[in-house]
């Protein structure tokens, strides 16, 4: 059975993977979930992208938003509302908080995430073994200039939703990720991997920040076997999301080719663009990353499944020459 292993966000890392169940429905699929948009609001940890992955595959996702549960409803957010709590630009729905609520208690009793993860993916069955990439507490900080208090860092839900990206990022700091540990089964997942694939996910603050937890990078790379990414900039620009404004942050173009040199040919086998950046071709493979073009608008389950088995196909074109 082949066993692959997806460093995953939320939105585009969640529909990705619904592709990739459709292309390989026999196999073994471990998610290493970023958590470094996670936010405690009202007393409430809330996971966003292990919940979009969770809520995607499982079937309770908000479609068109791409986070969030369908059928929502916001009366408790409301009724806060109304007694001046906020904060007011996060949206959590009635249904979402019922996660966040269970989560958070059993945190309290002492369950480490990846446990309380799994608990709530009892409820949903995903399908895959969803992991967060570490039990302990990572935050990604924006840094930007403010009016009133000069060069500050803010949490990145509160550049991403309420600022919506807007004041240039001077650097992107997954604060606590340096002392973090992966969480159980991340390194054993990535060291009997027979492909690790990056789903067209933000490079910076979503792959990004699970290769920043100490250990992770370095089993990705000494696995010995193909790591894949797709890209998630067409024609210059991000398919959905600000992407191009934390990538400009660590010093790197909005292009399908330079998100395949920030990753590197120490680290990337792989890399798909869309056709619309055929161009980019013969420059990531001048880095040393074979590379192809195909379509890779996530439009339809069809068009996802198409792009997780050009993925796959190409790993298999890499297995013979990465192994160790
Ligand atoms: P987030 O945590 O919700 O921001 O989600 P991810 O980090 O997993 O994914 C966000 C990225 O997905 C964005 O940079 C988008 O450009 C990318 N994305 C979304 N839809 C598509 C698509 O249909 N095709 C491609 N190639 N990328 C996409
Ligand atoms: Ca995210």
């Amino acid at each position: 059975m082949q066993r692959i292993v997806v460093l995953a966000g939320g939105t585009g890392g969640a529909r990705f993977l619904r592709g990739l169940k459709l292309a390989a429905p026999e196999a073994e699929i471990t998610v290493v979930g970023n958590t470094g948009d996670d936010i405690h609001l009202f007393g409430l940890k809330v996971c966003p992208d292990l919940d979009t992955v969770m809520y995607t595959l499982g079937g309770g996702i908000h479609e068109e938003q791409g986070w969030g549960r369908a059928d929502e409803s916001f009366a408790v957010k409301e009724e806060l509302a109304a007694y001046g709590v906020g904060p007011e630009w996060f949206g959590l729905g009635d249904r979402d908080f019922a996660t966040h609520i269970v989560r958070t208690q059993m945190m309290a009793a002492g369950f480490p995430l990846s446990a309380v993860t799994e608990a709530l993916c009892r409820r949903w069955e995903p399908g895959v073994r969803l992991l967060p990439m570490t039990d302990d507490r990572v935050e990604t900080h924006v840094l930007i200039d403010t009016e009133d208090e000069g060069r500050k860092a803010i949490h990145f839900q509160e550049y991403w939703v309420r600022l919506r990206a807007e004041p240039t990022a001077h650097a992107v700091v997954p604060v606590g990720a340096d002392k973090a540990e992966p969480a159980p089964g991340v390194l054993a997942a990535i060291g009997s991997a027979d492909v690790i694939v990056f789903p067209p996910s933000n490079p910076v603050v979503s792959v990004g920040t699970i290769l920043a937890v100490p250990g992770v990078r370095e089993a990705i790379a000494a696995a010995g076997v193909p790591v894949v990414g797709l890209s998630p900039i067409v024609g210059g620009a991000p398919v959905r999301g600000m992407a191009d404004k934390v990538l400009a942050a660590v010093g790197v173009e909005a292009t399908a080719a330079a998100v395949a040199a920030h990753y590197g040919s120490g680290l990337l086998d792989g890399w798909l663009v869309d056709t619309a950046d055929a161009d980019a071709v013969p420059v990531v493979e001048a880095d040393g990353i074979r590379c192809r073009a195909v379509p890779l608008m996530m439009t339809d389950a069809d068009a996802t499944a198409a792009m997780a088995r050009a993925a796959l196909e190409l790993a298999g074109e890499l297995t013979a020459e990465v192994a160790p």
